[in-house]
Order: C-alpha cells, then sequence, then structure tokens
C-alpha cells in the first residue's frame, strides 16, 4: 500500500485549503486592479526552454529540473518556474500583436530537485506576472508596485524590498571584466561550480549559496559602480516611481540574478520572519529573453512569489485569515427525509449552503452533526411542520428561534436578511 506522496511534496488538505484560496483570489484581485490577464501554460515543456530561458549556468537548471525523455524519446522537463514558459507562449501565440505592454499572470505548480525543508519544497506554487513591450522605467515600477500591493492586500508587514541595477549588455561587459579580475584573485575559496561561473557568468558567483563563496564574494566590486549613464537614468526613474508611490525600498547591489538575459532592474521581497528562506518574491528586467528565445529583441519585466512562502510568513506574523465558511443551515428531519432532502436541494440552487443528513441517524445525532458542522441556523421539519409550511430557526450562536415558513423561498429570504412573513 503507498501511503506517502513523494518526498519534497506536501498535499493541501481541507482544512488549510481556505487560506491558499484566500491567497490565490487576492492575488488574482491584485492583478485584475493592475490590468494583468492570466495565462496558464502547460506543467512540462522540451527541455531545452529552460535551459535557454531560464539559463544553463544557474542552480535550477544545472542541478534542479526534472527532466525526463518521454515515449518517443523526447527530453522533456516539469516547469522548474512560469518565466520561459509564459515567454513561450508570448511567442508561440504572436501576443506581442496585441498594444504594449502585455501584462499577463500566473498561478501554478514547479517542480525542483532540491533538498526539502521549510519554504524550500520538490513542488511548489507560484505566482507571477510579466509584462512585455515597454522599456520604460514606469512598467518597472508598476511590477513592483503590483508585488508590493499584492503583500499589502494579503495583510503581511514585514517584507523588505531590495533592488539593484545590473545593467544592460555593454555595460555588463566592463563589469565583468572587474569581477572576474577580482574573483580569480580568490578563486581559491571558490566552489567547485563557482570555478566554471566564474568563466562563463562570473556574476552568477554572487548569487552562490555556498557560504565560503558568499564570503569570497563579499568585497567583490559593485555593479552600481560600473552601469552605463542609460542604466543609470532607468534606475533613478524607477527610484522615483517608487518615492511617487511611498513604496520604501533598500538598495542593494548584491541581488544579480545574474542570467545573460536579465538587465537592468532586479529586485527581491525578504522577509525576517521565516529564516533561512526568507526570499519570499524575486524578479527582474529580462530584455534579452525574448531574443534568446528566437524573437526579435523584447523588453520584459516580471516577478514571481512562492505561496509556500507567503503562507509561512502569514502564519508567523498571525496574519488574520478570513474566517473558515460554514453552512447556512443545517435541516434535520423528524421521518421527513424527502421535504427535508428536497429542501436542502432548492436552497442550494439559490447558492445557499445548506446541509442535512445522508445516513439515517436519529434526530439527536442530526443535531449533533449540526452543531459540528458550525451550521448558523438549524430548522427540524416533522410532520407537524410538512403539514403547516412552518417551524422554528433556531440561531444556533444565540439559541434563538424564530417561526418561519419553510419553502424554498422563505427559507432563502431569512437566511439572506430579507423581508419575512
Ligand atoms: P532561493 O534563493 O530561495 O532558492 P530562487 O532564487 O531559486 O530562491 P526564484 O527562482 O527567484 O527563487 O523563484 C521565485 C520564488 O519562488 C522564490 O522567491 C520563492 O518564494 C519561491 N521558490 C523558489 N524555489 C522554491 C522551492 N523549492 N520551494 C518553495 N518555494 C520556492
Ligand atoms: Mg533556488
Amino acid at each position: 500500500m503507498i501511503t506517502k506522496g513523494p518526498r519534497g511534496t506536501a498535499d493541501i488538505l481541507p482544512s488549510d485549503i481556505e487560506k491558499w484560496q484566500f491567497i490565490e483570489n487576492t492575488a488574482k484581485e491584485t492583478a485584475k486592479t493592475f490590468g494583468f490577464k492570466e495565462i496558464r501554460t502547460p506543467v512540462f515543456e522540451h527541455t531545452e526552454l529552460f535551459q535557454r530561458g531560464v539559463g544553463d549556468t544557474t542552480d535550477v537548471v544545472q542541478k534542479e529540473m526534472y527532466t525526463f525523455n518521454d515515449k518517443a524519446d523526447r527530453s522533456i522537463t516539469l516547469r522548474p518556474e512560469g518565466t520561459a514558459s509564459v515567454a513561450r507562449s508570448y511567442l508561440e501565440h504572436s501576443l506581442y500583436a496585441l498594444p504594449a505592454p502585455v501584462k499577463l499572470f500566473y498561478n501554478i505548480t514547479c517542480y525542483r530537485y532540491e533538498k526539502p525543508q521549510a519554504g524550500r519544497m520538490r513542488e511548489f506554487h507560484q505566482f507571477g506576472a510579466e509584462a512585455y513591450g515597454l522599456d520604460t522605467p514606469a512598467v518597472d515600477a508598476e511590477i513592483i508596485a503590483f508585488a508590493s500591493t499584492l503583500f499589502k492586500n494579503l495583510g503581511i508587514k514585514d517584507l523588505e524590498l531590495n533592488i539593484n541595477s545590473i545593467g544592460c549588455k555593454e555595460c555588463r561587459a566592463n563589469y565583468n571584466k572587474a569581477l572576474i579580475e577580482y574573483l580569480k584573485a580568490h578563486s581559491d575559496k571558490l566552489c567547485g561550480t563557482c570555478h566554471e561561473r566564474l568563466e562563463k557568468n562570473p556574476m552568477r558567483v554572487l548569487d552562490c549559496k555556498n557560504p565560503e563563496c558568499k564570503v569570497a564574494a563579499a568585497n567583490a566590486p559593485s555593479i552600481l559602480d560600473h552601469i552605463c549613464d542609460g542604466c543609470r537614468e532607468h534606475f533613478e526613474e524607477t527610484k522615483k516611481h517608487l518615492d511617487n508611490f511611498g513604496i520604501k525600498y533598500n538598495i542593494d547591489p548584491s541581488i544579480v540574478r545574474g542570467l545573460d538575459y536579465y538587465t537592468r532592474t532586479v529586485f527581491e521581497f525578504v522577509s525576517h520572519s521565516i529564516g533561512a528562506q526568507g526570499t519570499v518574491c524575486g524578479g527582474g528586467r529580462y530584455d534579452g529573453l525574448i531574443e534568446e528565445l528566437g524573437g526579435t529583441p523584447t523588453p520584459g519585466i516580471g516577478f514571481a512569489t512562492g505561496l509556500e512562502r507567503i503562507l509561512l510568513v502569514m502564519e508567523a506574523q498571525n496574519v488574520k485569515f478570513p474566517t473558515e465558511s460554514v453552512p447556512e443551515i443545517y435541516i434535520a428531519s423528524l421521518g421527513q427525509e424527502t421535504a427535508v432532502m428536497s429542501l436542502c436541494y432548492e436552497l442550494r440552487q439559490q447558492g445557499i449552503w445548506a446541509e442535512c443528513d445522508l445516513a439515517g441517524k436519529s434526530l439527536k445525532a442530526q443535531m449533533k452533526n449540526a452543531d459540528r458542522s458550525q451550521a448558523k441556523y438549524s430548522i427540524v421539519i416533522g410532520d407537524n411542520e410538512v403539514e403547516t409550511n412552518s417551524a422554528n430557526i433556531k440561531d444556533m450562536t444565540t439559541g434563538e428561534k424564530e417561526e418561519i415558513k419553510i419553502d424554498c423561498a422563505s427559507v432563502a429570504a431569512f437566511l439572506r436578511g430579507e423581508v419575512l412573513k
């Protein structure tokens, strides 16, 4: 008998589902106010998409992907993130024909073969957004404002926003020279992977999780001392927009998200309430991505946030979730199953959550179930009630009773607080 799911996966049980739904619904509502539309892409893609779209010098591609050959011997990968798939879809369906910026969001599961721990799963959930087609700082600010508003709408308080600019292709080349020189002088302290990165993509070294690499990178030259005038102006304008919105941020030159196609603005939202896995959201401008995937050069910027980590932060901060929903009414039967079941059914047709017994239980047992269900009201229907078309409806919190008619319309009106009798 198989009684345990694969390592790094988690079932979301009914007892927790309303928290998840609250987070997801809030994210969707926030997306709506910023004018982003949902896009859904497949769980698996051609492996090459992520090799190119995420970058083959990243941890994600080098170590973490769920890759397998399908029956026709094609290399397939379960998506480790959303951006590459959305970019593929944008190209495949010519979404660039739409007026810019094309604003998309996604709410997906992702798969990474990592060492499972709090806030780090092998199957996890991401909500993310992308804006394509415009390279103005206003779009950078809008994306950051979207993420920031989402966290505010969820009631999260302690998130720190850290931003940086990692320049464009041109200024990055200058920076890389200075960085390589520095890293070579400290190469004895770098891990094996970082030795490779040093040659292929030195900025990835700044993002390595290995503690010794972190120490070695601590005094590396800052990208902000190397960006060109155009990139500096873009960064200054982005900050001005954030100031204008009243969104607080720190400037953190150590954020690199060092993929080749990342350009200019990069950012992270970090929580100090949940320990090591504190990065709740990451994002940045990726003006080179669409070109990398074979399209004409198209600017873009996005963010992705992990729902498991959001939930951890909300729980750590005792953020109030909306109260769990409960049935409006429990209808108990005293020898009138058919009448009770049809009233229950009719109320449900009216969009009202009604419950009744399906197991032929005694009245006492039914009332116990009514209590347990936390229904707001209860009613007992026996021969007399059916005959007179009336019954006492009981407020389960106060114990107060009131006589009402028990046809569907009357009960529905009562439950909706509409005028009675
Ligand atoms: P980390 O540095 O924690 O490994 P990352 O840089 O790999 O994060 P991104 O690829 O930027 O993460 O993904 C965006 C967000 O997705 C992260 O900020 C985090 O909230 C979430 N996330 C990433 N990997 C996992 C995971 N294995 N389990 C749960 N959430 C994750
Ligand atoms: Mg990671």
